[in-house]
């Protein structure tokens, strides 16, 4: 059973219902003539298309310069037109929404999967020359068919432990933990010793092979954002607009104040935002006990792209991606099917890795990627041309990549942000089964857009 599916079967978990955001749909009588979006991110431009195409007017408030929230996509200065991703970077191929909405758009997906090498104790293993233990590779293999015998009730204790505990209860070696641990932590964003086993079962169960890390949009992700709001109108999309406060005193209406001192009515509002942003929002009247609880309660993955600017690609395979077990932790190929001779190397860090790389001097900051670089390439510091850095552990919107799922949080404290409050319904990947992802983002936006006009 999927998690869509075992959510919507309505559980009880204590005294928390777990609702199904689709039986919530349309139980207004009528569909409203106009809805406020805050958010441009892909999930607030996924709602307002759909509100769109229903017949409803639509304003999308967005506190930054530009559109697509975490999808942010760069073009370095000594880049040679090249575009990287700063925020999200592939679309997997279990993602059939934005799959979807790229085929509609005529929009290139392009093969983004990589072959793994190692870097372990200063030694290099290239692609083909390391590999788990063949009890990890044969669990690996099976865990779909045994995810999908687990009973409900197994999979919510599951949530209660950790998904390194959970390994380690089944008897794997040290060294299957640790590569767990260096591959699976890139995609929570933390350790797996914090990341509940729930979440990354679930999400490894329901995975593709290359666990969704399979393609990426021609021209960069943020492509599509600008595809979707010109389906939405431009005008439609007022940008530097921070919302500061909600006000939903008058029955049927929903006002709000932005930081630039204008005011906007609708008659409801899907509120897209980051749970750190929306801590920020003042609400009137202020949202109940249990949703302020569960919005302290999640947190937000640290991960910081340390991108550089090489010129030439020494990596020499297009496929090249290494996860190391240095403070740089892993490295990729950023600009796979980029003409040029030129490249960027992609290093990618979560959690405390993240943190310090990018509090430390710029100098040394180098210092470490490059000397990560050093066992697989020798030192490659000739080639470099430009060293950027985007950590979204300080962001000033979302201050973290993507909501993180510890122990405990997924049955109580999802549902609990998914409640609509009055003439407010909420949205953002945080809310989505395929949390973390911009399927999720969209799914999310699209469902609060159908509970809101039933279409
Ligand atoms: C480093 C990183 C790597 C990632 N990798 C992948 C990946 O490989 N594949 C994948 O599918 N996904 C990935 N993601 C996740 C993906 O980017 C997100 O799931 C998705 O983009 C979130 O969209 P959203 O609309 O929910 O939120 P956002 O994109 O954050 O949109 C919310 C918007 O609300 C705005 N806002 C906040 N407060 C206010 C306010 N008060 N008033 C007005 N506007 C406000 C923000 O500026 C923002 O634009 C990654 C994310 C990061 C950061």
């Amino acid at each position: 059973m999927k998690r869509r599916e075992f959510l919507q079967k309505g559980t009880l978990v204590g005294s928390t219902l777990l609702l199904n955001t689709k039986s919530l749909a349309n139980p207004f009588m009528g569909k409203p003539k106009s809805v406020i979006i805050i958010g441009a991110g892909f999930s607030g431009l996924a709602a307002a298309k759909k509100l769109k195409e229903a017949g409803v007017s639509v304003t999308i408030l967005e506190s930054r310069n530009r559109i697509g929230g975490r999808v942010f996509s760069h073009k370095p200065e000594m880049g040679n037109g090249q575009v990287i991703e700063f925020g999200a970077e592939w679309v997997g191929n279990s993602h059939e929404r934005i799959i979807q909405l790229c085929k509609d758009f005529g929009l290139e997906l392009q093969n983004n999967q990589f072959e793994t090498d190692l870097l372990l104790n200063e030694s290099h293993f290239k692609q083909g020359q390391w590999s788990f233990s063949p009890e990890m590779e044969a669990f690996w293999k099976e865990k779909t068919a045994l995810w999908e015998k687990i009973s409900k009730a197994q999979k919510q204790k599951l949530d209660r432990m950790d998904w390194w505990r959970f390994l380690s209860m089944k008897g794997f070696s040290d060294r299957d933990i640790q590569l767990r641990e260096l591959i699976d932590s890139t995609d929570f964003g933390e350790s797996i010793r914090h990341t509940s086993a729930y979440a990354a079962y679930a999400e490894y169960a329901e995975s593709s092979e290359k666990n969704e890390m399979d393609l990426k949009i021609k021209g960069g992700n943020a492509t599509l954002a600008g595809k979707l709001a010109e389906v939405i109108g431009q005008d439609n999309i007022l940008l530097n607009h921070t919302v500061l406060s909600i006000n939903q005193v008058a029955k049927n209406e929903v006002t709000v104040n932005c930081e630039n001192g204008k005011t906007f009515s609708a008659e409801k509002l899907i509120c897209t935002v980051p749970t750190f942003s929306l801590l920020k929002i003042n609400w009137n009247p202020v949202l109940p006990q249990i949703t302020l609880d569960a919005l302290h309660e999640l947190q937000y993955a640290r991960i910081g792209k340390f991108p550089i600017v090489f010129s030439q690609r020494f990596w020499e395979r297009e496929d090249f991606d290494m996860v190391t077990d240095t403070p740089a932790h892993y490295f990729y190929n950023g600009t796979k099917n980029q003409a040029g001779t030129n490249g960027v190397l992609m290093c990618y860090a979560i959690g405390e890795k993240a943190d310090t790389l990018a509090s430390v001097s710029k100098k040394q900051r180098s210092e470490i990627i490059l000397n990560a670089l050093k066992p697989a390439f020798g030192d490659v510091k000739k080639y470099v041309k430009e060293e950027l850095m985007y950590y979204w552990g300080q962001d000033k919107y979302s201050a973290g990549a993507y909501a993180f799922y510890g122990k405990d949080k997924w049955f109580d404290v999802m549902p609990t942000l998914k409640k609509p409050f009055k003439n407010v319904h909420f949205a953002g990947e945080h809310l989505a089964d395929w949390q973390g992802f911009m399927e999720g983002a969209i799914n999310s936006g699209e469902d609060a857009a159908q509970e809101i006009s039933g279409y």
